[in-house]
């Protein structure tokens, strides 16, 4: 088979494994979206994808959205950046991406409202959260969430929140994961409760190949998926987990 039938499969795969989980979970069959995660691949492989069907990808580095976005755009492809972002380079995602799930702090908040208010534009922001103990995990501590989102509310109008984003903790327990998706989905409940002005609570981003399935079961409503679509990656997993040895694989 060509790289492009391959990808082609396992979207097929991906597509109705995410299908099957949701419906197993009692949920309609079409409550969850896939989010293919497209970094360290390249302009073949994701023209494979959006041949198959796809057009928003997610990237973890501001860079790689910057060398993939020209070469790309006759593609049309929405850019959602994931990983963790520098404030300097708050620019690029202001200028290319659709969508940021990563948004994880103050002052980077702040950075990406400057930099969109110059470009004239506003995207749809997922806040990351902070559901494990791990050390080096990035995301919003949960308690500091109702004090974030007033604020983006009242002085960012260019950053429009849409939810929450989680990576789960990186262990083989499935209890240990489980419960991190629980804590993202019942953060998510009680800030509806608090409805903030402006700020929309409707999209919970969490699960990656290795567990997505349990993030169906505990609501997820967008998943984040590159290994079982594009194969595995020349890095291990402590490239988005640094400090951290590859657990799961
Ligand atoms: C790489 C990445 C994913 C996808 O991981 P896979 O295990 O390859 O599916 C999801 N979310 C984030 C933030 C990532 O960096």
């Amino acid at each position: 088979m060509s790289d492009q039938s391959i990808i082609a499969t396992n979207l097929a795969n991906v597509r109705e494994r995410i299908r099957n989980a949701a419906l197993k979970a009692g949920r309609p069959a079409d409550a969850v979206t896939l989010l293919p995660v497209s970094k360290t691949f390249g302009e073949d492989a994701i023209r494979a994808a959006v041949q198959a069907g796809q057009r928003r990808f997610g990237e973890n580095k501001a860079q790689e959205i910057r060398s993939k976005y020209e070469p790309l755009a006759d593609c049309g492809i929405d850019w959602v950046m994931i990983g963790h972002l520098q404030t300097n380079k708050a620019k690029d995602v202001a200028r290319m991406a659709s969508e940021i799930q990563s948004l994880d702090r103050m002052d980077l908040a702040v950075a990406l409202d400057r930099r969109l208010q110059q470009e004239g534009r506003a995207i749809d922001a997922l806040v990351q959260i902070k559901t494990s103990t791990e050390p080096s995990k990035y995301g919003l501590p949960p308690e500091e969430l109702p004090g974030f989102l007033r604020q983006v509310a009242r002085d960012m109008p260019t950053l429009r929140i849409r939810g929450l984003m989680t990576l789960a903790i990186n262990v083989a327990d499935q209890a240990a994961v489980r419960a991190c998706f629980r804590t993202l989905r019942e953060l998510r409940d009680q800030m509806r409760e608090e409805a903030i002005e402006g700020i929309e609570m409707d999209r919970l981003s969490m699960g990656m190949s290795g567990d997505f399935e349990i993030a169906i079961e505990e609501g997820s409503s967008e998943v984040r998926i590159g290994t079982a679509i594009f194969g595995g990656r020349i890095y291990g997993d402590d490239y988005y987990w640094p400090e951290q040895p590859a657990a799961r694989s």
